[in-house]
């Protein structure tokens, strides 16, 4: 992922955020993701998800209701990942209050 980084973050808030909706796995995850214009690979997603799990942001259990029977990893967000979501959510909106200003990524004014 370009500006891995940088976007990490916001990778890891998007996971928490559709957990917190319902159970995820990391197929989804990825063509989510895909269509928001990450492009992230399951060598990339697994230790993320499995990352957040260890702090305790996410919960999983093992799942065989998949496609074709495929065992499968489904993640939901926990209590203290909710917790989290709505912190980072507030941040978020301030954060967005000041970063997409018209103007705010230029600042030579040529915005609308
Ligand atoms: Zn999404």
């Amino acid at each position: 992922m370009q500006y891995h980084d940088l976007l990490a973050g916001f990778v890891r808030l998007h996971v928490l955020h559709h957990a917190a909706e319902s159970e995820v796995y990391g197929q989804w995850i990825i063509e989510e993701l895909s269509r928001h214009g990450y492009t992230i690979s399951p060598g990339t997603l697994y230790p993320m998800l499995q990352a957040m799990e260890a702090r305790g942001y996410l919960t999983s259990r093992p799942d065989t209701t998949g496609r074709a029977g495929r065992p499968r990893r489904v993640y939901v967000a926990t209590a203290d990942g909710r917790k989290a979501l709505a912190v980072a959510r507030e941040r978020l909106q301030e954060l967005l209050g000041e970063v997409a200003r018209p103007g705010g990524l230029d600042r030579g004014g040529s915005g609308p």
